[in-house]
């Protein structure tokens, strides 16, 4: 199975989905920039989440907030004094590790037996608010999206005139110092959060705890996951984290095992508390159906973007020994197909003219490249014989190909060829953006 990890990782640098930040330097640990490919299929994993949680929601509202905040905001969170793991050291070559996930207390780099006492080191990256570096400047990398949409809570809420129950969700970039990191993208220093912080009245936190878990899960279905793949996981009420009520979450059977894909927690009134508290500010809700005025619990159902995108593609990867076709001479080649859903493919169609020495052909294709190319993400592929282009198409995960042959020039229609079937069919050129934007939409 740690061999499907490689593959993948191979088929991301290969392809242009994901390579290491800073390559040429020799790279940077646990930071990876995402590729020509990569980027796309990102952003369409952020647009369904968008379009599903927000713009088919009468409760939910988006947010951009930024990523230095006020210092304050992290006393009041609780991450200045408990966002830490224990770090302990070897004492015979210096590696560090995270003292929990080290039970056999043996280091791994040496088999040294001996290591320095834990202290508690914090994960937030610091940094300096304008030009003096000294302590009252001193600030942080949020190492977490949830602060700005409590810190914006009344001001949300005012503005769109909402009662509860309703959600503040947001996109952003978070960063952590970890230190243990690896297993490629899944566990980084800097990546997107997709989460929501929904408001509820308290009393109806654990109905709409449920509701969030039940909702985050089938996204995950909906975008192709296979649900073997996908299991609950409950964390026991002696580790939850300081402001939790309850967690689960949501576990991605990886190749290197069951690991944290994404969570739902019930956060009480814990953060709008604590706010009010440091800001001073009140930010409690006025109910008018009681008359009274209660501070909101909130439910926060979150998700790591990289940790989906790379269950996403582990989950569509699927080999083929000897080729599918048995007609071409290729069929002894191993072949790689990447199932992606068609929503979150990164190229939509392939406009490949079957021969490139046939200018008729040529100009047709590249005519029927630039009608596509408005409407979906297309690619223009004329190198090397057809059935190898095929399998380069396959290999990104793109849905559909079209191919201009010698009919084309004949009787205007082309071949669209599918992904997963290779079921081919002949489309009129004049109906193909509506072909295709119908099957989209399928
Ligand atoms: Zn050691």
């Amino acid at each position: 199975m740690k061999d499907l990890m490689s593959k993948i990782i191979s088929l991301c640098k290969r392809r242009g989905f994901i390579f290491q930040s800073s390559e040429i330097y020799g790279g940077v640990e646990a930071l990876w920039d995402y590729g020509p490919l990569g980027s796309l299929l990102k952003n369409n994993i952020k647009n369904e989440w968008i379009k599903r949680f927000v713009q088919n929601r009468n409760d939910v509202v988006l947010i951009d907030a930024t990523v230095i905040m006020h210092p304050k905001t992290w006393e009041a969170s609780g991450h200045l004094e408990s966002f830490t793991d224990p770090l302990i050291e070897c004492k015979n070559c210096h590696a560090r590790y995270r003292e929990d996930q080290l039970p056999k207390k043996q280091c791994p780099q040496c088999g040294g037996k001996e290591f320095t006492p834990p202290r508690q080191f914090n994960l937030m990256f610091k940094t300096f608010l304008g030009p003096v570096e000294d302590e009252a400047n001193l600030t942080y990398l949020r190492p977490e999206t949830a602060q700005s949409m409590f810190t914006n809570f009344k001001l949300v809420q005012e503005s769109m005139r909402f009662k509860l129950p309703f959600g503040i969700a947001q996109i952003g970039r978070c960063f952590r110092n970890e230190i243990t990191t690896g297993n490629f993208t899944f566990r980084t220093r800097e990546f997107d959060i997709a989460e929501i912080e929904y408001f509820v009245k308290p009393g109806e936190d654990e109905k709409w705890f449920d509701f969030w878990v039940n909702e985050w899960e089938k996204f995950f279905l909906d975008l192709g996951l296979k649900r073997e793949n996908l299991r609950r996981y409950e964390h026991p009420k002696q580790v939850l984290s300081h402001y939790s009520k309850r967690t689960i979450d949501i576990e991605y059977k990886f190749p290197f095992g069951w690991s944290e894909l994404a969570g739902i927690a019930n956060r009480t009134d814990f953060d709008l508390s604590q706010h009010s508290k440091f800001s001073g500010k009140d930010l409690s809700y006025f109910d008018e159906n009681s008359g009274k005025s209660y501070i909101p619990y909130v439910v926060e159902p979150t998700l790591g973007i990289e940790r989906l995108l790379l269950a996403l593609l582990i989950d569509a990867y699927y080999e083929v020994e000897g080729g599918r076709t048995k007609t071409t001479k290729a069929t002894k080649e191993l072949e790689t197909v990447l199932k992606l859903d068609k929503k979150i493919a990164p190229i939509k169609i392939a406009v490949l003219p079957l021969v490139r020495n046939k200018p008729e052909i040529v100009k047709k294709a590249k005519e029927v490249y630039q009608l596509l190319k408005p409407h979906f993400t297309c690619q223009y592929d004329e190198l090397g014989s057809i059935g190898r282009r095929y399998r380069r198409v396959d290999e990104i995960g793109c849905p559909w190909a079209i191919t201009i042959d010698f009919e084309t020039l004949k009787d205007d229609t082309v071949t669209l060829r599918y992904r997963d079937t290779m079921k081919q069919e002949r489309v009129k050129i004049k109906d193909l953006v509506k072909v295709i934007d119908k099957k989209l939409k399928e």
